[in-house]
């Protein structure tokens, strides 16, 4: 190879070089990862939010139930009082009649609101076990991405470094000054700054060569550059 070719050749390695840390950085799975976390988030928040929001509805369960117990000890002691031959004012009796009454209402009242709260109990609890079978299935599928993660990025990184190894080689065969002046035109515009020759066109451009230039860049010994967009020309056969 000669030094043009070697420089072309370093070209297409820094190239790989690029891609293949790009791909790194962009690993599909990696999507599949933050959407996983992203969902697994999102249950565990719902979870908690589920999990105070049953606490809620069994506190006021008990509540009420402590409430029906009060009513019912309140009604047996009216109960016994009026039919206990104790109260004799018609008056008297009438008025613990119509507070007997009332407190049935309440206590029937509270009887069904607290079957209405055993339901909404039941429904939480229903889908607080659903919510927790979705989070275990999605941290066994964020274990198993994370590996399939984890070994691309072994495949890749193991492929970079040797890419990196065979350029750091090729680049102790090729002057210092060539490397330097490829460098420097990578930093100034970036892309392909060694370019093949096609016919007799600029791989990079796309002019037309003078037969002049051709004829000086195809022994590939020496910088023949484009003098259009001033890429390094390579003579390819
Ligand atoms: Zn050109």
């Amino acid at each position: 190879m000669t030094e043009i070719q070697s420089l072309f050749k370093l070209q297409e390695l820094d190239m790989e070089c690029l891609a293949l840390e790009t791909a790194l950085r962009e690993l599909p799975v990696q999507k599949e990862i933050d959407e996983s976390q992203e969902r697994l988030s999102m249950l565990r928040e719902r979870l908690s939010r589920l999990g105070l929001e049953l606490n809620r509805v069994r506190k006021e369960q008990k509540h009420e139930e402590w409430e029906i117990k009060d009513i019912t000890a309140t009604a047996s002691s009216i109960s016994r009082k009026l039919y206990g031959g104790e109260v004799t004012n018609p008056r008297e009796i009438e008025n613990m009649r119509y507070r007997l009454d009332t407190l049935e209402a309440t206590k029937s009242r509270l009887e069904d609101d607290v079957i209405a709260l055993m339901e909404q109990a039941e429904a939480l609890e229903s889908e607080i076990s659903e919510v927790n079978l979705e989070i275990t299935q999605k941290e066994a599928e964020l274990v198993e991405l994370t590996g399939k993660r984890d070994l691309e990025m072994a495949a890749v990184s193991a492929k970079l470094s040797n890419i990196t190894e065979d350029r750091e080689r090729l680049r102790t065969q090729i002057p210092d000054p060539l490397v330097k002046k490829y460098e420097q035109l990578l930093r100034d515009r970036g892309g392909s700054v060694v370019v093949p020759i096609k016919g007799k066109i600029c791989g990079g451009c796309h002019v037309t060569l003078p037969s002049s230039i051709v004829i000086l860049a195809k022994p590939n010994n020496a910088v023949v550059r484009c003098e259009n967009c001033g890429r390094i020309l390579c003579w390819r056969e």
